[in-house]
């Protein structure tokens, strides 16, 4: 089950940061230097040609594939971030896809490790203003017992939320740093882009949880 749902993952991934790359670059546009589509999507075109490759390995290697293909392409800022994001999830994952509770603990292994290797936290108009509070709903959720479904729609707002949270803060981190006070009123390419893919990890849930349901 696992490959065919990181496959799905994959393919959900690749497709949605196709379809955005135009809108990612122009929000780096605003605040960095217009590049963040064009990254984003030479990272994900590379990890569809490794997709066999990558489907074929267990959930851990996987993501550590993921996670190092990200790195290798993406380059910039975002890169080494994304790749930590992925190498950190695969170093924590168990063998196979497990419950959501697994799936929040290797989220929050991954988070750990963007923050270490961005030397960042949330407030400071990243990726990371989605993906913390993805994490923290995520574990929440998972916290009061609560199904598939119920913990990708919070995690989804979460999500929504955290992205429209980086309008008004000034960045301190990344080229958007740089502006000084100029940062305030434009969301953060990255937390966009994160967003993102934190929506397509949500689709596949409620398909998944839709299928598990039993015919009556
Ligand atoms: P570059 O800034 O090198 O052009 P990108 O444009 O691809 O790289 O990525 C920029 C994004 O990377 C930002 O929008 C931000 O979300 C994220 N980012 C940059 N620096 C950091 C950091 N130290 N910690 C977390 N995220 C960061
Ligand atoms: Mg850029």
């Amino acid at each position: 089950m696992a490959p065919e749902v990181l496959g799905r993952f994959i393919d959900a991934a690749v497709a949605a940061i196709r379809d955005h790359a135009a809108h990612l670059t122009e929000l780096d546009r605003a605040v960095g230097d217009g590049d963040h589509g064009i990254n984003m999507l030479r990272g994900f075109d590379a990890v569809a040609e490794a997709r066999d490759e990558i489907c074929g390995l267990q959930l851990p290697d996987a993501l550590q594939k993921i996670g190092m293909t990200l790195v290798m392409k993406i380059g910039g800022a975002a890169g080494p971030l994304y790749g930590s994001l992925f190498m950190a999830m695969g170093k924590a994952a168990p063998e196979s896809l497990g419950g959501v509770a697994e799936i929040a603990a290797a989220l929050h292994a991954g988070v750990d490790g963007v923050k270490k290797r961005g030397k960042s936290e949330a407030g400071e108009k990243t990726m990371l203003d989605v993906l913390v509070p993805v994490t923290e709903a995520l574990e929440s959720a998972v916290a009061e017992g609560a199904g598939l479904d119920v913990a990708q729609a919070r995690v989804r707002e979460a999500a929504t939320r955290g992205l429209e949270s980086t309008r008004a803060m000034l960045a301190t981190k990344g080229r958007a740093s740089f502006l000084g006070e100029r940062s305030i009123g434009h969301i953060d390419p990255g937390a966009r882009s994160s967003q993102i893919l934190v929506n397509c990890a949500c689709d596949i849930a409620v398909a998944l949880s839709d299928s598990q349901v039993e015919p009556a």
